[in-house]
Order: structure tokens, then sequence, then C-alpha cells
């Protein structure tokens, strides 16, 4: 990543690579973002002090009276802006992101990609933000609802989508007439400060306040202000299940709503007529992209007894060919875990299911040596365990694939894939039809996300996004999940000269 590159989004940084940091913050507690590719200081960040954090709510809090008396077609043409220039961007922009959070640059352009995605499905649907017309049971009376804006969205995220959780939550906020403050992970904060660049470059040329959309920095102290600002009635939070228990904990306190998206323990259940070769890829691509640092990763495979020793032989072999290395070459499938405390997670579980009695096929490893001095690179590991193991209930943010064998029917392989805390994202590789059915029917998968013949990484942005139990319940993205970013009305209007009561109370004076 280059000085240049980093300027045109807007990021002047000075001497990258050294300690020496940036020019545009010099003093103050500094958040340092290292690159997981090579180790390197790209730059260091200053976080938000508690007395900045309330200039920024009150900056929000003034800008919020401006922008929702625009019309929501018109906040529609200010995310319509937000989606161009992405796509100015795209190239330079997912290459920070696939420099600064480790994953390929595919992965970086898919990334921004899905930000614009969201962005057109946004202007869209400033224009739907419908309500229902009912049927009133009093004579002379016409009812309605209809929704509003809610006021402030707090945002929190994860490292590991540094800018698309983000345009997600901001594109439906915006265009429902919220205001956003976005508290971006300490892991990845120069990809937020050039979101932000973006953003309020357009709003300045829009002549609109910078307060509609703006970010706070540092570590979960940062969160937690959101989290106990009764100034900001929804906190969208994306994280861990421990954060997202903190974060409910507190903002229920104050009565007031979280959208919460949380981890998963994602299984794919291979049943004996399943394509083996579009099961391969599918179990690969999720268990080893983004190094198996997705929401979605694909954690768990369920196999069918009779096909598990070729669907081993085949996924050891798949294994045997995959290139680690620096995500920015396209030659390479893996890049780097997020960071040194990753790697510990990832050598403690490989420990545990060793531990619990599990089979290590592949061996897990650092890798040493040129090129990998960032000492975040590791091997993808599969490992032979039970559903049961302490280690294969809890949610490794690493590339380690579990094989789960099962006997009998489809429903004995649905009972294991729901058998964990976490209800993400599930899927199924069959060709029989009763079998997708049941997977799919109530009696199914329990995962917020269920899908035959498709992996479990990955999303399209059209649908609800988010799954239960505790992964935390929350839907953002596509269908209608831009309702939880309003606040709901329900108007009735008598357009007679009697009032009367609803269910026919009679109250004469
Ligand atoms: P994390 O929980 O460590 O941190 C996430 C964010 O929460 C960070 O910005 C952090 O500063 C903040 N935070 C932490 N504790 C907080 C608190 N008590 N109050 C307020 N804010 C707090 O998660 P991470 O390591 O950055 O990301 C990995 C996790 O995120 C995984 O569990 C992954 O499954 C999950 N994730 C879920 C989704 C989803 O949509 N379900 C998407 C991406 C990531």
């Amino acid at each position: 990543m280059t000085s240049k590159e980093l300027k045109a989004l807007g990021i002047e940084a000075e001497n990258l690579g050294t300690s020496t940091g940036t020019k545009w913050f010099a003093k103050g507690e500094l958040l340092e973002s290292y690159s997981p590719t090579n180790g390197k200081l790209i730059a260091k960040v200053k976080c938000t002090t508690r007395k900045e954090y309330e200039k920024v709510i009150q900056e929000a809090e003034k800008a919020k009276l401006i922008w929702r008396d625009i019309p929501a077609p018109k906040r529609g043409e200010i995310v319509r802006q937000l989606g161009e220039k992405l796509r100015e961007l795209k190239p330079v922009l997912g290459k920070l992101v696939s420099y600064e959070m480790g994953k390929s640059y595919q992965e970086g352009l898919g990334e921004v990609q899905e930000m614009i995605d969201i962005c057109d499905f946004a202007v869209g649907l400033s224009r739907q933000l419908y309500g229902n017309t009912i049927h009133s049971e009093r004579p002379g009376h016409r009812m309605y609802d209809q929704y509003h804006p809610l006021g402030t969205v707090g945002i929190i995220t994860a490292f590991n989508f540094p800018v698309a959780v983000w345009s997600w939550n901001a594109a439906l906020a915006l265009v429902c007439g919220d205001v956003v403050v976005w508290k971006p992970s300490e892991k990845t904060p120069l990809c937020a400060v050039a979101c932000q660049h973006i953003i309020s470059e357009i709003l300045k040329s829009n002549k609109l306040p910078e307060g509609i959309s703006s970010i706070v920095t540092g570590d979960a102290e940062v969160g937690k202000w959101i989290s106990e600002d009764e100034r900001i009635p929804l906190v969208s939070a994306t994280g861990s299940t421990r954060m997202g228990k903190e974060v409910a904990t507190v903002v229920a306190k104050r009565l007031g709503k979280s959208l919460l998206e949380l981890g998963g323990n994602n299984a794919i259940i291979v049943s004996p007529s399943a394509d083996l070769k579009m099961t391969i890829i599918g179990a690969v691509f999720g268990a080893v992209g983004t190094a198996g640092q997705r929401c979605t990763s694909t954690r768990r495979l369920i196999i069918h007894e009779s096909i598990y020793d070729k669907v081993k032989k085949s996924l050891v072999d798949a294994y045997k060919q995959i290139k680690i290395g620096d995500p920015l070459d396209s030659q390479n499938h893996m890049g780097p875990l997020i960071d040194n405390q990753a790697v510990k997670m990832y050598l403690d579980a490989l420990e545990k299911i060793k531990a619990e009695g599990g089979n290590i096929l592949t061996k897990g490893e650092v890798l040493t040596g040129k090129g990998f001095e960032s000492g975040c690179y590791v091997r993808p590991v599969i490992a032979e365990v039970e559903n049961h193991y302490a280690i294969v209930q809890h949610e490794t943010f690493a590339p380690i694939l579990y094989l789960i064998k099962y006997k009998g029917e489809v429903n004995d392989a649905i009972a294991l894939q729901n058998g964990v805390k976490q209800g993400l994202s599930s899927a199924i590789m069959t060709n029989s039809l009763r079998e997708a059915e049941l997977f799919l029917s109530q009696n199914g998968s329990d995962c917020g996300i269920a899908n035959v013949n498709i992996g479990t990484s990955g999303a399209e942005i059209g649908g609800a996004f988010g799954g239960e139990k505790d992964t935390g319940g929350g839907r953002e993205s596509g269908s209608d999940a831009w309702k939880v970013y309003m606040r709901r009305q329900t108007n009735t209007i008598n357009y007679t000269s009697s009032l009367p009561l609803a269910q026919g109370i009679k109250f004469d004076l």
C-alpha cells in the first residue's frame, strides 16, 4: 500500500512502516494499526477522548434535526453519491481492507462491492418505506401505520468486515432518516477513517452537516459509552457473543434497542447424494477463506458415514493445494490471521482438540521465514472430532475445520447441526428434494441462514442477514431489515362528528 494510494482515501500517512506515525494525528493516545500481511505499522490513529465523544454526539443531535426533515428520496440521493464514490475508489479501498485486515484482495474488493450493492438497495428503499393502511372497525375512521426516523444509531463493528458492516447499517439508517455514529474495531481503524473521509466529503459537497455520519475511535471503552448513551435509541453491534451480551445488558437497562450480529458455528451437512465436487469447493472456501475469520466461515462438516472416507480424503488432498501468503498476491488462497492474539487462540484450540481426543489430519503450525515475518500466517487444519467437544461448541476464529460423522437419516445430521449454542449460517449439500425440504422446514435448521447446495460462507445483501440463539437475533441488510432503524406509529383519523370508542364501549356525558 503506497502513500499515494492512502492519499486517495484521504489518509496522509508519513513514514509508512516506521513508528513515527501520521501527519494528521500527532498527539494523544494512539491506536497503532499494523498490517498482518507484513507486520509493518501502517499508521497511528488518535483515540476519541470522552470530551470529543460528547462533541460528536452533540453534533449528531443537531444534525438529526436537519436530516430527518429531508425527504427520504432526497436522503437516498446522498446514499447514491456514496455508492458512486465507492465505485470509483473500489480498487484502492479494497486494497486497504486487504492490507489492514489481511483478507485476500479479491475478498477486499468483494467487501467494497457489498457496500456498493447496499447503497443501491438503500436508494431504491428510500422510495419504499411503506406502512400499511388498515380498515378501521369504526365508521368514518381511517387507520394506517407509518415509520419515522429513530434519531441517532450507534454502530459498533468487528475487525473482519472493516467496511461492509458499517455500510449495511449506515446506508439503511441514513435513508430511514437517522444519523449514525460508528465505533469501528480498534484492529482496523484506518479502514474506518477512509470511509469517514468518503462520506464527509459527500456531506460537505451537499452542504450537509458532518454530524450526519461520524466515527469515534478506540477500544471497548468507547463502545461502552455508546451502549450507555440514552441519546442513542438503537445500538447495532457486530462482534463476539461475549461482547453482544455485554452490550445487550447495558442497552436493555436503559430500554434502548439493540441489533446484535454475533458469533457463528456454521455447519454443512453432506448427505449421501451430495455433489462431492461442489461440496469440496464450498467447504474449502468456507473454511479457509478470510483465514477462517468470517462469522459465516464453515467450522463443521457433518458427513454421512457412507461417504465419510471419500470426503475426508478429497479434503485432505485439497488442503495440500492451498497457497498461503501475502493476500495482495492473487496466487495465494489464504492470508494471515489478524494478529498474534488470534494466532494464540488458534494454537490453544489445536491443543484443546488433542486433549479432548480429536484427530488432527493436517498439521497446524505458524509459518516462519521469508514472507511470513508478521508471525500471523498459519496452516489451515482439518480435525476429526465429536460435536459435543467443548472446543467444537466454541467459535474459534481461525481456519480449523471439524469433520463429524453422522449415521442414519438427515434428521440425525440436523440434530448435530443444531446442537450448538450459535445459530448463524447452515447448509446442506444434497440432491434429495426430501432432505432439502426437511432441512428448510420448521423442524430443520435453527439458523438465520439456511442454504441448499451452497456453502455457509457469505451472503447477498438482498436478504436479511443475521442469526438466532447466541448469534443475537438481529437482522441487517436486505428484505425488511430497515424497519429496525425506524419507529412505527399507528394513526387513526376520525372524519365524522361523533366519537365512537373502540370495542363498542359506551361513554356518554
Ligand atoms: P469483538 O467482540 O472482540 O469486538 C467487536 C467490537 O466490539 C469492537 O469494535 C470492540 O471494540 C467492541 N467491544 C468489545 N467489547 C465491548 C463492550 N463491552 N461494549 C461495547 N463495545 C465492545 O469481536 P472481533 O474479534 O472484532 O470480531 C470477531 C467476532 O465478530 C466473531 O465472533 C464473529 O463471528 C463476529 N462477527 C459477527 C458477524 C455477524 O454478522 N453475525 C459479522 C462479523 C463478525
